[in-house]
């Protein structure tokens, strides 16, 4: 395929290689934690978060936790009710699931042509080495599940900031979704198949090929609102009352 953008050189000049982590503090750690009880559902959606058998069961005081949820407040994933505590977030339903990737779906396959043309070379590098990452992760237990969640929100924002726009990164991140889209997901063979779609995107963008980003993140969301609607359908069976034949039929929804 023809490319009129210059070829990234890679590494540039003057690259130096990334610091080490820093040593996650307390609070950090009880986030990853709840954050992994979340999405792996051992903390059902709607039910009540008690601080001190998450203290106890962490052997940590109850401040960073407290810290933490509040953190997980400010992401969505858990409300608080006063005089009450904090609760799980509901599950979204399946209207807010749809109205959502209609969003997506007119914001990020622009957002990956742009960031294909304006995405600097660092944020190139960055998403390189999350490729290797995220096809590293074997998301069998929560913790894993949920750093793989993450870097999951983590690549959609470098590509929404790296579009240029800030009002798509500011819109990517109010939506707090990913989060949310895992806590469907757990215990499917979606992190397998997002991988692959990913670097899909990422080898685009290296390419710095607008259109193959655009097709690319268009055919990642596709699927990923699939998994969505068979996940959902799922667990409306196991929910339901009754057993109930499913449609295989999409109605303009889920
Ligand atoms: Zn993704």
């Amino acid at each position: 395929m023809e490319n009129p953008d210059p070829p990234l050189s890679y590494p540039p000049a003057g690259y130096r290689s990334p610091r080490p982590a820093p040593v996650p503090t307390l609070v950090a750690w009880a986030h990853e934690h709840l954050l992994s009880m979340l999405v792996s559902m051992e903390i059902a959606p709607g039910t009540r978060i008690g601080i001190d058998a998450v203290a106890r069961k962490l052997g940590i005081s109850q401040t960073p936790i407290r810290e933490a949820l509040s953190r997980l407040e400010a992401e969505k994933l858990v409300i608080k009710v006063p005089n009450v505590g904090y609760h799980a977030s509901a599950q979204m339903t399946p209207s807010e699931v749809s109205d959502l990737y209609v969003l997506r779906q007119l914001i990020e396959p622009y957002a990956a042509a742009r960031a294909a043309e304006s995405m600097t070379d660092e944020t190139l590098r960055q998403l390189a080495a999350m490729e290797e990452e995220m096809d590293r992760i074997q998301a069998e237990t929560g913790v894993a599940y949920a750093r793989f969640a993450e870097a999951d929100a983590m690549l959609h924002s470098l590509v929404a900031t790296g579009s240029g726009n800030p009002l798509i990164a500011d819109t990517i991140a109010r939506l707090h979704m990913h989060l949310h889209i895992f806590r469907f997901l757990f215990n499917t063979n979606a992190p397998q198949e997002a991988a692959q779609e990913h670097a899909e995107i990422i080898h685009a963008l290296l390419a710095r090929d607008p259109a193959a980003a655009e097709a690319a993140m268009r055919t990642h969301l596709e699927r990923s609102r699939v998994r969505m609607e068979e996940a959902s359908v799922r667990i409306a069976a196991r929910t339901s009352p009754e057993p109930r034949a499913v449609s295989p039929a999409r109605r303009g929804g889920i």
